[in-house]
């Protein structure tokens, strides 16, 4: 629009007004380029094996943190030590079948007595580790993960049944289906393929994990967080979308970030947010089979969820949950009231939308292990009053990169709107004013995989 004005101001004939609105298009931001390997990917993802490995969750009875983890209630399959020794067993598994490629992890802690913990617990995560390939870019870590604990109405019931079949047996089994079909690839990143404990206590499991990443140095990029991505049955329910959300302000801001952000009008740009817009990009580029529908908020009214872990300790972390919730389906015990049917039920679960939405992970997954590191220190300069725009990065560590791109959106868009390829330097000037828009770059590679964007701190 801001164009259409400043031409038509000009005087410019119809002719050519017809020809903005093409430089529009050809400045749009253009599609991800799909890598016809990682759209060979997703088309293995079975919902068959999402449907059995849910079945398989769900035959464990309960899986509350606090219920039995003893050698005999493995043995019986009853339980969350049971659950946690299956899903080690398919890690094991599908490591195997890719030679040994997958590094199957426990990490596991005793948490003292809190609100939710009656007594000091013994919590184990539980995950599999896909090394990047390349020495420098396998220091790049991006995760999947979902919680394999359940419950149901009572948060204490450690022997009643707690299916959990949604919330998060689909979370749990996106995350072992991305293993299975990306762990026959190779990525320059590394890529963890994550099953926490503890959520319904209280996040502890995530919060264990997320620091130990944090203590550990790692450079983690991005976490996607499953929970509730089951697609319940209810009749409202579009299961053409997926819900992805993320923090606006970071909750682990410095009291200098957040002066920035209130003097820049940063609030919708956080690592997260990042994080979420391109995985739009890549639902765009990908045949996955569901649209993710970004709701700029933390989470849902009334709850949290693991990504916050990750977020409180610095990281970009989403959390992806079906549109529409049904409540009779979550914490509650299974039972027939007022003819409604209660519990979390397989029945409800719609295993073909779990298979869209574990597509639309690891193509996101795929996407960036497969990328060029974003580009490092990028700044806009803010020395002398001007109107045109300069940038300034460091080339993306890594050696991947092959240019950049900057890419811009008006200060009330959601989305970027617009990218221009830059080649391969490390400074740009933008005909256009830092006042009006909102910069970042991120890197390409040859093939097209483009890193996160950074959006530039200001240096004067
Ligand atoms: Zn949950």
């Amino acid at each position: 629009m801001t164009n259409f004005r400043k031409f038509a101001r000009a005087g410019m004939p119809a002719m050519l007004l017809l020809g903005i609105h093409c430089w529009a298009q050809a400045n749009a931001d253009p599609k991800m380029v799909p890598d016809p390997k990682i759209a060979a990917a997703l088309r293995e993802i079975s919902a068959q094996r999402i449907q059995a490995n849910i079945d398989k969750l769900v035959s464990f009875g309960t899986r509350l943190t606090l219920s039995a983890q003893d050698s005999t209630s493995i043995a019986a399959g009853h339980g969350i030590g049971a659950a946690r020794e299956w899903i080690k067993s398919k890690f094991e598994e599908y490591s195997r079948a890719c030679g040994g490629c997958l590094d199957v992890k426990t990490d596991s802690f005793v948490e003292q007595p809190m609100d939710r913990i009656p007594k000091p617990t013994e919590i184990t995560n539980v995950y599999a580790l896909l090394k990047g390939s390349d020495p420098e870019n396998a220091k790049r870590i991006v995760l999947v993960t979902g919680h394999y604990d359940s419950r149901n109405s009572d948060i204490f019931d450690v022997n009643g049944d707690a299916p959990g079949a949604n919330d998060d047996g689909s979370g749990t089994a996106v995350s072992l289906e991305c293993a299975r079909v990306l762990s026959k690839m190779k990525f320059p990143g590394t890529i963890v393929f994550l099953t926490v404990a503890g959520e319904e206590q209280g996040l502890n499991g995530s919060k264990h994990f997320a620091k130990f990443a944090k203590d550990e140095g790692w450079d983690l990029e991005a976490v996607l967080n499953n929970d509730i991505v089951g697609g319940d049955k209810s009749p409202e329910q579009d299961h053409s979308v997926v819900r992805v959300f993320s923090e606006g302000v970071p909750v682990a801001a410095s009291e200098q970030d957040l002066r920035r952000i209130r003097g820049l009008g940063g609030e919708s740009d956080s690592g997260s947010r990042e994080l979420a817009r391109y995985i739009t990009d890549v639902g765009e580029s990908y045949d996955t089979g569901v649209k993710p529908m970004l709701i700029f908020r933390l989470d849902r009214y009334l709850r949290g969820g693991d990504h916050y872990s990750f977020n409180q300790q610095g990281f970009s972390a989403v959390r992806l949950t079906e549109f529409r919730e049904d409540f009779h389906h979550q914490h509650q015990n299974v039972r027939m009231e007022n003819g409604i049917q209660y519990g979390d039920l397989p029945k409800f679960v719609d295993f073909d939308y779990v298979a869209h939405v574990a597509r639309l992970n690891a193509a996101t997954l795929a996407s960036l292990a497969a990328a060029p590191a974003p580009p490092e220190n990028v700044h806009l300069l803010t020395k002398d009053l001007e109107n045109d725009s300069t940038l300034t990065w460091d080339a993306s560590p890594g050696g991947l990169a092959s240019g950049y791109e900057v890419v811009w959106r008006a200060t009330t868009s959601p989305q970027w709107e617009h990218s221009e390829n830059v080649g391969n330097v490390t400074r740009a000037t933008m005909k256009m004013s830092k006042d009006n828009v909102i910069f970042a770059v991120r890197a390409v590679d040859g093939a097209g995989h483009r890193s996160l964007p950074v959006v530039p701190t200001p240096q004067r």
